[in-house]
Protein backbone atom coordinates (compact mmCIF):
# COMPACT_ATOMS: atom_id res chain seq x y z
CA UNK A 1 0.00 0.00 0.00
CA UNK A 2 0.85 3.31 -0.94
CA UNK A 3 -0.08 7.08 0.29
CA UNK A 4 -0.72 9.07 -3.24
CA UNK A 5 -2.17 12.24 -1.78
CA UNK A 6 -1.46 14.15 1.34
CA UNK A 7 -3.20 17.56 2.26
CA UNK A 8 -3.06 19.55 6.02
CA UNK A 9 -5.57 22.78 6.75
CA UNK A 10 -5.56 24.76 9.59
CA UNK A 11 -8.21 25.37 11.01
CA UNK A 12 -9.29 27.84 14.13
CA UNK A 13 -12.31 28.32 16.26
CA UNK A 14 -13.69 31.39 18.02
CA UNK A 15 -14.57 29.76 21.89
CA UNK A 16 -17.43 31.61 23.61
CA UNK A 17 -15.06 32.80 25.96
CA UNK A 18 -11.33 32.74 26.83
CA UNK A 19 -9.60 30.41 29.05
CA UNK A 20 -6.82 31.45 31.19
CA UNK A 21 -4.14 29.67 32.56
CA UNK A 22 -1.09 30.97 34.96
CA UNK A 23 0.95 32.13 31.79
CA UNK A 24 -1.25 32.20 28.72
CA UNK A 25 -4.76 32.40 27.51
CA UNK A 26 -6.45 30.93 24.86
CA UNK A 27 -9.28 33.12 22.66
CA UNK A 28 -9.51 29.88 20.12
CA UNK A 29 -8.79 26.21 19.51
CA UNK A 30 -6.43 26.32 16.87
CA UNK A 31 -5.31 23.16 14.99
CA UNK A 32 -4.36 21.43 11.91
CA UNK A 33 -6.19 18.59 9.92
CA UNK A 34 -5.01 16.32 7.80
CA UNK A 35 -5.94 13.99 5.44
CA UNK A 36 -4.52 11.33 3.15
CA UNK A 37 -5.43 8.61 0.38
CA UNK A 38 -3.67 5.60 -0.10
CA UNK A 39 -3.74 3.31 -4.17
CA UNK A 40 -5.47 0.89 -1.73
CA UNK A 41 -8.69 3.57 -1.51
CA UNK A 42 -7.67 3.88 2.78
CA UNK A 43 -8.60 7.56 3.70
CA UNK A 44 -6.39 8.60 6.63
CA UNK A 45 -7.33 11.29 8.69
CA UNK A 46 -6.18 13.18 11.95
CA UNK A 47 -5.43 16.25 13.52
CA UNK A 48 -3.28 17.87 15.96
CA UNK A 49 -3.88 21.12 18.41
CA UNK A 50 -1.99 24.31 17.97
CA UNK A 51 -1.25 25.91 21.20
CA UNK A 52 1.16 28.34 19.46
CA UNK A 53 -0.71 29.91 16.34
CA UNK A 54 1.86 28.67 14.08
CA UNK A 55 -1.01 26.50 12.39
CA UNK A 56 -0.56 27.94 8.53
CA UNK A 57 3.07 27.91 8.24
CA UNK A 58 2.20 24.15 10.04
CA UNK A 59 -0.05 22.59 7.19
CA UNK A 60 2.12 24.33 4.75
CA UNK A 61 5.00 22.71 5.93
CA UNK A 62 3.36 19.34 5.64
CA UNK A 63 2.05 20.17 1.96
CA UNK A 64 5.05 21.59 0.50
CA UNK A 65 7.99 19.43 2.29
CA UNK A 66 7.03 16.83 4.37
CA UNK A 67 4.67 15.10 1.95
CA UNK A 68 7.72 14.64 -0.40
CA UNK A 69 8.94 12.11 1.92
CA UNK A 70 5.31 10.39 2.30
CA UNK A 71 4.16 9.98 -0.73
CA UNK A 72 4.77 6.72 -2.15
CA UNK A 73 5.53 5.45 0.99
CA UNK A 74 3.89 2.37 3.04
CA UNK A 75 2.63 3.77 6.19
CA UNK A 76 3.61 0.85 7.79
CA UNK A 77 6.95 1.54 7.50
CA UNK A 78 6.22 4.49 10.00
CA UNK A 79 9.38 4.76 12.32
CA UNK A 80 11.65 4.49 9.34
CA UNK A 81 9.44 7.34 7.59
CA UNK A 82 9.70 9.22 10.59
CA UNK A 83 13.74 9.06 11.14
CA UNK A 84 13.54 10.33 7.11
CA UNK A 85 11.39 13.11 8.00
CA UNK A 86 14.22 14.05 10.23
CA UNK A 87 16.35 15.90 8.10
CA UNK A 88 13.20 18.47 7.71
CA UNK A 89 13.53 19.75 11.86
CA UNK A 90 17.12 20.49 11.08
CA UNK A 91 17.28 24.21 10.14
CA UNK A 92 18.92 25.62 12.53
CA UNK A 93 17.11 29.00 11.52
CA UNK A 94 13.83 27.84 11.27
CA UNK A 95 11.10 27.69 13.87
CA UNK A 96 11.73 24.95 15.33
CA UNK A 97 7.80 24.34 16.81
CA UNK A 98 6.48 24.08 13.38
CA UNK A 99 9.03 21.97 11.69
CA UNK A 100 8.17 19.31 15.07
CA UNK A 101 4.12 20.20 15.07
CA UNK A 102 4.38 18.92 11.07
CA UNK A 103 6.70 16.20 11.77
CA UNK A 104 3.92 15.01 14.24
CA UNK A 105 1.10 15.39 12.06
CA UNK A 106 2.62 13.44 9.41
CA UNK A 107 3.59 10.57 11.99
CA UNK A 108 0.61 10.41 13.54
CA UNK A 109 -1.28 10.29 10.27
CA UNK A 110 0.86 7.60 8.99
CA UNK A 111 -0.32 5.55 12.42
CA UNK A 112 -3.58 6.06 11.31
CA UNK A 113 -3.42 4.74 7.96
CA UNK A 114 -0.69 1.87 8.97
CA UNK A 115 -3.63 0.55 11.57
CA UNK A 116 -6.80 1.02 9.17
CA UNK A 117 -4.51 -1.08 6.46
CA UNK A 118 -4.63 -3.71 8.94
CA UNK A 119 -8.31 -3.10 9.81
CA UNK A 120 -7.71 -2.52 13.36
CA UNK A 121 -7.11 0.74 15.71
CA UNK A 122 -3.89 2.55 16.87
CA UNK A 123 -4.75 0.70 20.14
CA UNK A 124 -4.84 -2.80 18.81
CA UNK A 125 -1.61 -2.29 16.63
CA UNK A 126 0.17 -0.80 20.16
CA UNK A 127 -1.53 -3.91 22.47
CA UNK A 128 -4.32 -2.89 23.99
CA UNK A 129 -3.48 -2.78 27.62
CA UNK A 130 -6.82 -1.72 29.10
CA UNK A 131 -10.65 -1.03 28.19
CA UNK A 132 -11.05 1.82 29.69
CA UNK A 133 -9.27 4.99 31.84
CA UNK A 134 -10.94 7.61 33.79
CA UNK A 135 -11.29 10.95 32.84
CA UNK A 136 -9.25 14.10 33.70
CA UNK A 137 -11.12 17.07 32.89
CA UNK A 138 -8.51 20.21 32.50
CA UNK A 139 -10.74 22.41 33.69
CA UNK A 140 -10.53 25.65 36.39
CA UNK A 141 -9.30 28.60 34.18
CA UNK A 142 -9.28 31.94 35.78
CA UNK A 143 -11.68 34.13 35.06
CA UNK A 144 -11.86 38.03 35.77
CA UNK A 145 -14.37 37.66 39.07
CA UNK A 146 -12.43 33.90 40.37
CA UNK A 147 -14.95 33.25 42.18
CA UNK A 148 -14.77 30.15 44.43
CA UNK A 149 -18.25 29.64 44.24
CA UNK A 150 -18.19 29.66 40.62
CA UNK A 151 -15.51 27.28 40.84
CA UNK A 152 -17.47 24.90 43.22
CA UNK A 153 -19.87 25.04 40.55
CA UNK A 154 -17.94 24.55 37.41
CA UNK A 155 -16.25 21.18 39.39
CA UNK A 156 -19.87 19.63 39.70
CA UNK A 157 -20.55 20.12 36.58
CA UNK A 158 -17.91 18.32 35.01
CA UNK A 159 -19.49 15.25 37.25
CA UNK A 160 -22.41 15.73 34.87
CA UNK A 161 -20.13 15.99 32.12
CA UNK A 162 -18.76 12.93 33.25
CA UNK A 163 -15.59 13.30 34.81
CA UNK A 164 -14.30 11.66 38.01
CA UNK A 165 -11.39 13.96 38.08
CA UNK A 166 -10.15 17.71 37.25
CA UNK A 167 -6.94 19.02 36.57
CA UNK A 168 -7.01 22.12 38.16
CA UNK A 169 -5.14 25.49 36.62
CA UNK A 170 -3.37 27.00 39.32
CA UNK A 171 -0.18 29.62 39.05
CA UNK A 172 -2.20 32.99 38.16
CA UNK A 173 -3.17 33.99 41.44
CA UNK A 174 -0.81 34.21 44.90
CA UNK A 175 0.02 30.68 46.41
CA UNK A 176 -2.30 31.36 49.14
CA UNK A 177 -5.34 31.88 47.06
CA UNK A 178 -4.25 28.54 44.70
CA UNK A 179 -4.40 26.85 47.64
CA UNK A 180 -7.94 27.92 48.12
CA UNK A 181 -8.89 26.86 45.03
CA UNK A 182 -7.79 23.62 45.68
CA UNK A 183 -9.36 23.50 48.43
CA UNK A 184 -12.81 24.48 47.24
CA UNK A 185 -12.25 21.99 43.85
CA UNK A 186 -11.55 19.27 46.72
CA UNK A 187 -15.07 20.28 48.76
CA UNK A 188 -17.14 19.97 45.67
CA UNK A 189 -15.53 17.14 44.19
CA UNK A 190 -15.61 15.16 47.51
CA UNK A 191 -12.79 12.80 48.66
CA UNK A 192 -12.94 10.29 45.78
CA UNK A 193 -12.47 13.29 43.06
CA UNK A 194 -9.43 12.97 41.70
CA UNK A 195 -7.65 16.42 41.60
CA UNK A 196 -4.53 17.76 39.96
CA UNK A 197 -3.38 20.83 39.31
CA UNK A 198 -1.14 22.10 36.60
CA UNK A 199 1.01 25.28 37.19
CA UNK A 200 2.34 25.72 33.79
CA UNK A 201 5.44 26.52 34.88
CA UNK A 202 4.31 29.80 36.95
CA UNK A 203 6.46 29.21 40.11
CA UNK A 204 10.13 29.62 41.62
CA UNK A 205 11.10 26.24 43.79
CA UNK A 206 10.31 28.79 46.76
CA UNK A 207 6.65 29.52 45.55
CA UNK A 208 5.96 25.51 44.45
CA UNK A 209 7.64 24.09 47.78
CA UNK A 210 5.54 26.76 49.84
CA UNK A 211 2.25 25.55 47.39
CA UNK A 212 2.81 21.59 48.39
CA UNK A 213 3.75 22.22 51.35
CA UNK A 214 0.31 23.79 51.92
CA UNK A 215 -1.58 21.22 49.99
CA UNK A 216 -0.31 18.33 51.41
CA UNK A 217 -3.09 16.30 52.77
CA UNK A 218 -5.47 17.36 50.10
CA UNK A 219 -5.19 14.14 48.09
CA UNK A 220 -3.67 15.03 45.22
CA UNK A 221 -2.91 13.58 42.08
CA UNK A 222 0.32 14.95 41.16
CA UNK A 223 1.59 18.89 40.77
CA UNK A 224 2.11 19.38 36.52
CA UNK A 225 5.19 21.98 35.82
CA UNK A 226 5.35 23.69 38.99
CA UNK A 227 8.63 25.59 38.44
CA UNK A 228 10.11 28.06 36.01
CA UNK A 229 11.57 26.43 32.76
CA UNK A 230 14.84 28.50 33.56
CA UNK A 231 15.85 25.52 35.58
CA UNK A 232 13.29 23.43 35.61
CA UNK A 233 15.20 19.83 36.27
CA UNK A 234 17.54 20.85 38.90
CA UNK A 235 14.25 22.22 40.27
CA UNK A 236 11.84 19.89 39.83
CA UNK A 237 14.31 17.44 41.01
CA UNK A 238 14.68 19.35 44.26
CA UNK A 239 11.36 19.97 44.64
CA UNK A 240 10.24 16.07 44.13
CA UNK A 241 12.44 15.38 47.30
CA UNK A 242 10.63 17.94 49.26
CA UNK A 243 7.21 16.27 49.01
CA UNK A 244 4.69 13.22 48.13
CA UNK A 245 3.02 14.33 45.77
CA UNK A 246 3.91 13.03 42.40
CA UNK A 247 5.87 15.60 40.30
CA UNK A 248 4.22 15.58 36.40
CA UNK A 249 6.53 16.82 33.73
CA UNK A 250 7.85 16.50 30.50
CA UNK A 251 5.36 18.10 28.02
CA UNK A 252 7.81 21.24 27.60
CA UNK A 253 10.55 18.65 26.29
CA UNK A 254 10.97 18.17 22.46
CA UNK A 255 12.74 15.17 22.11
CA UNK A 256 12.82 11.80 23.87
CA UNK A 257 16.84 12.95 25.36
CA UNK A 258 15.06 15.35 27.29
CA UNK A 259 12.49 12.91 28.85
CA UNK A 260 15.82 11.00 29.58
CA UNK A 261 17.31 13.72 31.35
CA UNK A 262 14.32 14.70 33.70
CA UNK A 263 13.83 10.71 34.68
CA UNK A 264 17.78 10.24 35.04
CA UNK A 265 17.84 13.92 37.40
CA UNK A 266 14.86 11.57 39.61
CA UNK A 267 13.04 14.85 38.68
CA UNK A 268 9.50 13.23 37.47
CA UNK A 269 6.88 10.61 38.59
CA UNK A 270 4.92 11.09 35.35
CA UNK A 271 6.48 12.15 31.97
CA UNK A 272 3.70 14.00 29.82
CA UNK A 273 5.78 14.68 26.55
CA UNK A 274 3.24 16.36 24.31
CA UNK A 275 3.24 14.67 21.06
CA UNK A 276 3.13 17.68 18.77
CA UNK A 277 5.77 19.96 20.46
CA UNK A 278 7.99 16.52 20.13
CA UNK A 279 7.56 15.48 16.68
CA UNK A 280 4.75 12.70 16.90
CA UNK A 281 3.32 9.77 18.73
CA UNK A 282 6.69 7.53 17.65
CA UNK A 283 8.89 9.92 20.10
CA UNK A 284 5.75 9.55 22.65
CA UNK A 285 5.79 5.96 22.11
CA UNK A 286 9.75 5.60 23.06
CA UNK A 287 9.25 8.49 25.77
CA UNK A 288 6.29 6.03 27.53
CA UNK A 289 8.60 3.13 27.21
CA UNK A 290 11.60 4.94 29.13
CA UNK A 291 9.28 5.79 31.44
CA UNK A 292 8.09 1.88 32.11
CA UNK A 293 11.49 0.85 32.20
CA UNK A 294 12.13 3.17 35.11
CA UNK A 295 9.00 2.92 37.06
CA UNK A 296 7.30 5.71 36.09
CA UNK A 297 3.69 7.06 34.85
CA UNK A 298 2.62 8.52 31.33
CA UNK A 299 0.64 10.95 30.86
CA UNK A 300 -0.52 12.83 27.55
CA UNK A 301 -1.76 16.26 27.93
CA UNK A 302 -4.31 18.47 25.45
CA UNK A 303 -4.68 16.04 22.75
CA UNK A 304 -7.41 13.86 24.02
CA UNK A 305 -8.08 12.65 20.12
CA UNK A 306 -4.89 10.76 20.90
CA UNK A 307 -5.07 9.83 24.62
CA UNK A 308 -8.21 8.32 24.07
CA UNK A 309 -5.98 5.36 22.50
CA UNK A 310 -3.03 5.61 23.88
CA UNK A 311 -3.86 5.81 27.28
CA UNK A 312 -5.68 2.41 26.55
CA UNK A 313 -2.10 1.37 25.08
CA UNK A 314 -0.03 1.66 28.13
CA UNK A 315 -1.18 -0.09 31.18
CA UNK A 316 1.24 2.87 33.31
CA UNK A 317 -1.24 5.47 31.64
CA UNK A 318 -2.86 8.03 33.32
CA UNK A 319 -5.59 9.71 32.48
CA UNK A 320 -7.33 10.54 29.33
CA UNK A 321 -7.36 14.02 29.52
CA UNK A 322 -10.20 15.76 28.58
CA UNK A 323 -11.60 19.35 28.38
CA UNK A 324 -15.01 21.24 28.29
CA UNK A 325 -16.69 21.51 24.89
CA UNK A 326 -16.69 25.21 25.49
CA UNK A 327 -12.42 25.22 25.22
CA UNK A 328 -12.32 22.10 23.00
CA UNK A 329 -15.21 21.99 20.29
CA UNK A 330 -12.75 20.05 17.68
CA UNK A 331 -12.75 16.54 20.12
CA UNK A 332 -16.49 16.08 20.73
CA UNK A 333 -17.49 16.89 17.08
CA UNK A 334 -14.79 14.57 15.41
CA UNK A 335 -14.20 11.72 17.81
CA UNK A 336 -16.67 9.09 19.05
CA UNK A 337 -14.40 8.83 22.07
CA UNK A 338 -16.09 11.84 23.89
CA UNK A 339 -19.41 10.38 23.87
CA UNK A 340 -18.03 6.83 25.22
CA UNK A 341 -17.96 8.35 28.76
CA UNK A 342 -19.53 6.24 31.14
CA UNK A 343 -18.97 6.87 34.95
CA UNK A 344 -16.04 8.89 35.04
CA UNK A 345 -14.18 6.64 32.76
CA UNK A 346 -13.56 6.66 28.76
CA UNK A 347 -14.43 3.57 26.78
CA UNK A 348 -12.63 1.63 23.76
CA UNK A 349 -14.92 2.82 21.00
CA UNK A 350 -12.02 3.03 18.39
CA UNK A 351 -12.53 0.95 15.89
CA UNK A 352 -9.97 1.53 12.86
CA UNK A 353 -7.09 4.25 13.13
CA UNK A 354 -7.38 6.75 15.73
CA UNK A 355 -11.12 6.53 15.71
CA UNK A 356 -11.12 10.25 14.52
CA UNK A 357 -13.72 10.92 11.87
CA UNK A 358 -14.59 13.43 9.71
CA UNK A 359 -17.48 15.46 10.61
CA UNK A 360 -19.56 18.54 9.31
CA UNK A 361 -22.38 18.50 12.01
MG1 LIG B 1 0.34 20.83 31.38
Amino acid sequence: MRIISVEAEAFMVPLPRYFHGSNYKYTHKKGMFVRAKTDQGIDGFAYLGDDFGLGQSIASAVNEDFTKVLIGRDPSDVKNIWYDMRPLVRDILGDRRVALHAQALADILCWDLHAKAQGCSVVDLLGQQRDHAPIMVIAGYYTPQNSLGDLANETRDLITLGGRGMKLKVGGLSVTEDVERVKTVRDAGGDTFNLAVDANQAWSLDEALHFVNACEGLGLAWVEEPVHWDNDIADLAALRKMTDIPICAGQSEVTVAGVASLINAEAIDICNLHPGYAGGVTPWLESAELARQNGLKVANTGEPQLSASLMLACGHGMSIEIYHPDRDPIFPKHCPAFDARTDGYIEDTCRTGWGIVPSDV
